[in-house]
């Protein structure tokens, strides 16, 4: 219904000011929450051009403001700003979604806000570290990719798109002067966030955390980027970093020299994994082999096959003949 939907947006778009109005202008906000931005290195430009804000560490602080406003519990629940619970005896009680934390306004291609994710202060292992609005009619996960608002001019401009983990990685890139970079936020990527990408450039290079847990996440997105037709690079961050560490802790030159320099295609990337985990062990030898074929089947473009399965065969050490039975095979059993 878009009349829900108009006031779904209204809402989030209010609770956008408000958090910000908090964070600039409240005491706790101030002493706790821009506390935290600034050790993080965001300066006020950045904190104000990405809308970030605080929530008050109380039950229903900003529910009660909305509602003095005028604005509608029904929507206020439907955005998930509000949680709604009934009670055994009387009234159902309200809370605020977002208490306690930093808030980072999710925005459209078009600059609506669609919702938040809220990071923790602490480093409580028990707590969620971020907690993000949930999916409603406004928001759809696998559809959005944050900071898309703010990089599509530069994708464009650069005809090359960084995509990150995290919300303080597009952040503290863009700040560093790397504005052409957009986040999956926690959500494995979807071909839908591909397609977001896929009208403002076709080439995308994948920069995921030095960790285990980033490096599958960015094995996954590979293949789905290949199946849309587009190029795809892979960058890694030393054990331990990612482009948010990295940018902060780096210049501007050192951070661009860094990607162009260690940006590998996807069969390079494949092939350095196998060279550091086992380089004479037969068998992962095969699978991986077999691995990048797979991710081979997957291009549209004939010719782009055909130059891969080339770099394939020398790198691997492997015949073009194998190689071109493989991928038959793949293509008949769909693998
Ligand atoms: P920070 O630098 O603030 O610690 P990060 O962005 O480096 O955070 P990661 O642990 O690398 O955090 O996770 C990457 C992204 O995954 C986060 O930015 C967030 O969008 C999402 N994420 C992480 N932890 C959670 C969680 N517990 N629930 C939901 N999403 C999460
Ligand atoms: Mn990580
Ligand atoms: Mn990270
Ligand atoms: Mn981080």
């Amino acid at each position: 219904q878009a009349n829900e939907r108009e006031s779904m947006y209204l809402v989030s778009e209010y609770a956008r000011k408000y958090f910000s109005e908090i964070l600039w202008e409240s005491e706790p906000g101030k002493a706790i929450g821009l506390t935290y931005f600034k050790e993080r290195g965001f300066t006020d430009d950045t904190i104000r051009k990405f809308g970030l804000g605080y929530g008050l560490d109380q039950w229903d602080a900003f529910t009660q403001t909305a509602l003095d406003k005028g604005y509608q519990l029904e929507f206020l629940e439907k955005t998930g700003l509000t949680i709604v619970k009934e009670q055994t005896t009387g009234e159902p009680r309200k809370f605020d979604r977002f208490k306690g934390r930093v808030l980072f306004p999710i925005h459209s291609m078009s600059g609506r806000v669609l919702g938040f994710g809220g990071r923790i202060l602490t480093n409580d292992k028990k707590a969620a570290k971020y907690l993000n609005s949930p999916e409603s009619e406004i928001y759809h996960k696998s559809k959005v990719l944050y900071g898309i608002y703010f990089a599509k001019q530069a994708i464009a401009k650069e005809d090359n798109c960084y995509l990150v983990e995290g919300y303080t990685d597009v952040i503290q890139m863009y700040q560093r002067g790397v504005e052409n970079v957009v986040a999956s936020s926690g959500t494995a990527l979807t071909p839908e966030q591909i397609r977001l990408i896929n009208r403002l450039t076709k080439n995308i290079t994948v920069l995921f955390d030095g960790d285990a847990a980033g490096l599958r996440a960015s094995l996954r997105g590979i293949d789905l980027i290949l199946e849309q037709g587009m190029n795809v690079k892979v960058c890694t961050f030393p054990e331990g970093e990612d482009p948010d560490s990295f940018s902060k802790n780096n210049s501007y030159e050192d951070l661009v020299l860094y990607l162009d320099e260690n940006a590998k295609d996807f069969i390079q990337f494949k092939t350095s994994l196998l060279a550091q985990e086992a380089a004479n062990d037969p068998i992962k030898r095969a699978d991986t082999v077999r691995d990048i074929v797979n991710s081979i089947s997957k291009i549209p473009d004939r010719i782009k096959k055909e130059i891969y399965i080339q770099e394939c065969a020398k790198i691997m050490e492997i015949s073009e003949e194998v190689l071109y039975d493989t991928l038959a095979q793949i293509d008949k059993k769909g693998f």
